[in-house]
């Protein structure tokens, strides 16, 4: 993907087989159980998959774990038809899935979502819009909670939906200041007529299955940060070997290097961050979503933090598009808003402290 990243972020292009091609690596479904066509590794082989990637290109890299995350909900919690209908084409990604959460309004407060889902026979008829939905409109499956019994949590659950059914319609490409290689839109349900057999889990499941998902995703968004600032280290280690200025390297500086070293320590700890919440989450332990959203605020703080000090050692050159460092910063500014914003996380991690 290296090669790439820049064109598809200038050209906003969703590099859709290039994607396949690292399907047939099982990059589409790594997480999903083989009988069904994934890869069957752990959380941890997931982290350390989507670092690499990253290190290519991020905003494509970043659509992938959000792909992965629809597959094992559908995966985990979806019946043995559904499992078999759904899984094989999108672990190949022949077909791509969104996740849609969030709503016009209702963001953080994702209990809050409106939604409506009305049962009628053995059909839900749909009503209401997603908002900033990742491949929305270029996608096939959408992982979509709705309302189908009273306020807050309990009253969410969870269908699977697919382009093409009727009352189902997309909003304009938003413009981005990152993740340009993946699109997002508005997904629109205009009286849209889903089976029951559709819904994955039971009824008021929904808010539960979203958010264990999201405790996979934040670990995968956090691994997708930590990928940009490896690469973003390697580039201004490069960068400060090669420039000159006073007469000497930028390395001789010693200002300079001590805060390459800074950035390499942060990275590290950063990533044992993130392999640790991965291992709990694997091993099912109790305080795997505080850990999961401990390293999705650290990684993804810590990382953005590094490649703009990458940036900055970069100087001017740091901030034309001919060098690679400022697409970096760009694209992982948003693993600090999306997947629960850095607050969310505070919040979660706040609340765990407070009620043990
Ligand atoms: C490029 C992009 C792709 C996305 N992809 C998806 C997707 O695929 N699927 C999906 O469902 N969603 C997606 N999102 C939505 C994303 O998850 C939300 O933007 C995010 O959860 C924040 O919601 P909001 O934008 O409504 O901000 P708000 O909730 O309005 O928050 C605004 C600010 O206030 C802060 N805040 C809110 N409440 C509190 C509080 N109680 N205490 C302290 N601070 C608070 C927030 O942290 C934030 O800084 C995407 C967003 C972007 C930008």
């Amino acid at each position: 993907m290296a090669p790439y990243m820049a064109e598809w972020d200038e050209k906003e292009i969703f590099p859709v087989e290039t994607m396949r091609k690292a399907a047939q690596l099982g990059f589409g479904g790594i997480y999903v159980k083989p009988d069904v066509g994934g890869s069957g590794l752990s959380r941890l082989d997931t982290s350390i998959i989507f670092e690499a990637l990253s290190t290519g290109c991020t905003s494509t890299t970043a659509y992938m774990s959000i792909h992965n995350m629809c597959v094992w909900m559908i995966d985990t919690f979806g019946n043995e038809e559904q499992r078999r209908r759904f899984c094989p084409s999108l672990c190949s990604m022949e077909k791509f899935a969104s996740y849609c959460l969030t709503e016009p309004g209702s963001g953080s407060d994702a209990a809050s979502l409106l939604t409506s889902a009305q049962k009628k026979g053995d059909t839900y008829v749909l009503n209401g819009s997603k908002a900033f939905i990742s491949g929305g409109g270029d996608t096939d499956v959408y992982v979509v909670m709705c309302r189908t019994g009273g306020p807050g949590p309990k009253g969410i659950s969870c269908l699977v939906l697919e382009k093409g059914m009727p009352g189902l319609s997309f909003g304009k490409k938003e413009k981005k200041v990152g993740w340009n290689s993946q699109p997002t839109r508005a997904v629109i349900f205009e009286d849209c007529v889903v089976p029951v057999g559709n819904r994955l889990g039971a009824e008021g499941q929904g808010f539960s299955i979203a958010m264990q998902g999201l405790n996979g995703g934040r670990i995968n968004i956090a691994s997708c940060s930590l990928g940009a600032a490896h690469a973003s280290v390697l580039l201004a280690q490069e960068h400060l070997t090669v420039r000159k200025q006073f007469g000497e390297p930028l390395a001789s500086n010693q200002y300079l290097q001590f805060r390459l070293a800074e950035m390499a320590t942060r990275l590290v700890a950063a990533r044992l961050m993130v392999r640790n919440a991965a291992r709990a989450l694997q091993d099912g332990r109790e305080d795997a979503a505080v850990l999961c959203s401990m390293a999705k605020l650290f990684a993804t703080d810590e990382c953005f933090g590094i490649c703009n000090q990458a940036l900055q050692m970069h100087g001017g050159y740091g901030y034309l598009k001919d060098y690679a460092v400022q697409q970096f910063v760009r694209d992982i500014r948003v693993h600090q808003i999306l997947e629960g914003t850095n607050e969310v996380m505070r919040m979660i991690v706040a609340r765990n402290l407070l009620q043990s």
